[in-house]
């Protein structure tokens, strides 16, 4: 490609809205240009890069038997509302009508597509396992939409989907995603870990998150110095209060909850005024008060209330230092009465919320809860997060944190969607079976500001080997000289004709512009035709180590490949 044709339009200025390495360098060097909050543009650098972290994607889920299919980013909300995420998702949720008021969602994810459309195309166990994909835009109303490709609203998502007719069939194929989703972000260059995305009863094998080790991740990763452990902190808190889960002392008056599942609602349930924007909430074990603190952007109203304690909890010894503690972190709202605290178990789905609590049992709470009366709750330790220094809950090392970016997620999903959509198929015996479901999602777009979040210097981008947008980077320092324009032009051509890809920057700028933008862009290997071109010699420098040398125009292929 010859710079003079495409559409490269650096800056020199850091973008005012970029707070971020990836974001600033994405934008500077011409790769993503914003259209509205959260929106991009992918310019052709961009959309170079994003091709070629969907093809190594492409190419490890078809190794791992999943198969490639295109779903629409429209969906109608009635399916939406037969799985009553239509009311769950919250502002999430882009939501339009059309000419007719019909509504409909743009995709925030595709359970409700492919689950509806399997259940129509599939009948009987002889078609099962089956696992599709595909890559496409989806359409999110973050909140913060920030930090560039990282959080968008509207972002490219490799989703895959698998139907099973047992349990067994799934554990492989979540097996099989799992080593795929390995193997995608090592050839993406990335220093990555996999870690438990949600203890669950069963110790955490039923999702992982795929986490790029960052400085500026937004998630916590807990993680075992010696061992493979590593859980999402919030997880890794709740892990300890599972292990320690207590069953009420005595008879309480349970109350059907069905769906609630967030703190809002089951606040709507009971009528509660929980007000927008609580970011901490105070309550009492025993003689103790502990003070939950939200983290970052979250309110503790919208943090799932299994998660609930997804937060900063302060163990105060008085009641005064407490209230004291929570007055500064709420100001006007003042103590919220708040006496209870989340009793953690098999299907608690919980709460720490005015006397309600979560009944050991879906869509059950418990009210009038006195948790050190009804529970036995005796030490504070049974609910306590797990902090830098503890011993790993598997016994191997000490627990240090680290920041991570979550670039994939793999889900055992059970039959939630199956059911609720009717997804049955007939199984060996002849009967009518729900379908079993796995659900396996990676940020496309987002990788790639992972990527640069880990591949950059001072200078620009350090792009790995297998997404680069071009392989060379050949650059004529002066192409109004004859000799220099023949050779880079004899280099250009050779180049291709060896499939090697190559960005020629035939401008008419001076050779300092050049470079510059050279190390912004990023590519692997820079090739400058200059002084010595009546010779035939080309000059070489490597992007990562800065490695300069001079080669023979005749001897560049061999040396490249
Ligand atoms: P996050 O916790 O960052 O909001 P998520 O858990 O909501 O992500 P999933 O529903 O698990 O996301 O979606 C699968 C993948 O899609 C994520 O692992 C992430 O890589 C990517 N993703 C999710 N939200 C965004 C976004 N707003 N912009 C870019 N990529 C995203
Ligand atoms: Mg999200
Ligand atoms: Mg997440
Ligand atoms: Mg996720």
């Amino acid at each position: 490609m010859k710079h003079s044709q495409t559409l490269i339009p650096t800056l020199k200025e850091v973008p005012a809205d970029a707070e971020i390495k990836s974001h600033q360098l994405l934008v500077r060097a011409g790769y993503i240009r914003q259209t509205a909050s959260g929106v991009y543009s992918f310019l052709p650098l961009g959309n170079k890069v994003l091709k070629k972290v969907e093809n190594i994607v492409r190419e490890e889920m078809e190794k791992a038997g999943a198969v490639e299919m295109l779903m629409p980013a429209l969906q109608p909300a009635d399916l939406w509302k037969q799985t009553g995420r239509w009311y769950s998702y919250g502002a999430e949720l882009m939501r339009l009508n059309d000419r007719h008021d019909r509504e409909f969602a743009l995709g925030a994810t595709h359970e409700e597509v492919i689950t509806s459309l399997i259940r129509d195309e599939v009948k009987s166990y002889k078609k099962l396992p089956l696992t599709l994909y595909q890559i496409q835009t989806k359409y999110r109303d973050e909140k913060r939409p920030r930090f560039g490709l990282l959080r968008g609203r509207e972002f490219v998502m490799k989703d895959a989907y698998s139907f099973h007719d047992s349990k067994e069939s799934l554990d492989e194929a979540y097996n099989r995603m799992h080593k795929a989703y390995s193997n995608i972000f090592r050839r993406c260059g990335l220093n990555f870990r996999a870690v438990i995305a949600d203890s669950g009863a069963i110790g955490g094998k039923d999702t992982h998150e795929f986490m790029v080790l960052s400085e500026i991740g937004e998630d916590t990763i807990a993680y075992s110095d010696t061992s493979d452990f590593a859980a999402n902190i919030e997880m890794a808190q709740v892990k300890i209060a599972y292990e320690k889960s207590n069953e009420p002392l005595a008879e309480l008056e349970k109350v059907d909850t069905p769906n609630a599942k967030t703190m809002q609602e089951v606040s709507e349930y009971f009528k509660l005024p929980l007000e927008k924007g609580i970011k901490s909430l105070l309550f009492k074990v025993d003689d103790q008060f502990v003070l939950v603190l939200a983290r970052g952007d979250h309110e503790i109203n919208d943090i799932k209330l299994k998660n609930a304690l997804n937060a900063t909890s302060v163990e105060l010894a008085s009641e005064d230092e407490a209230k004291q503690q929570l007055g500064a972190e709420i100001g006007s709202l003042g103590p919220i009465q708040v006496s209870d605290i989340e009793i953690i178990a098999d299907h608690a789905v919980a709460s720490i919320i005015n006397g309600y609590c979560g009944a050991n049992e879906t869509g059950k709470h418990y009210i009038n809860v006195n948790p050190a009366r009804d529970f036995n709750v005796s030490r504070l330790e049974d609910l306590r997060f797990i902090q830098e220094g503890d011993p790993s809950p598997d016994g191997k090392g000490t627990i240090r944190f680290a920041k991570g970016i979550e670039v994939g997620h793999v889900f055992k999903l059970g039959n939630i969607y199956a059911e609720k959509l009717g997804a049955a198929y007939l199984n060996e015996q002849g009967k009518q079976d729900i379908m079993t479901m796995g659900c396996y999602g990676i940020g496309v777009s987002r990788t790639i500001a992972a990527i640069v979040e880990q591949f950059h210097d001072d200078n620009g981008i350090v792009w790995p080997k297998e997404v680069t947008p071009y392989d060379i980077h050949l650059i004529a320092v002066n192409p109004k000289n004859d000799e220099q324009l023949a050779l880079s032009e004899s280099v250009y051509q050779k180049l291709q004709d060896n499939n090697i890809s190559v960005l020629f920057d035939d401008r008419k700028e001076r050779p300092g512009v050049k470079f510059a933008d050279s190390d912004l862009i990023g590519l692997p290997i820079r090739i400058t035709v200059g002084k010595r071109a009546n010779e035939g010699y080309l000059e070489c420098k490597l992007r990562e180590s800065g490695e300069q040398f001079d080669i023979h125009e005749s001897e560049l292929i061999d040396k490249i490949n």
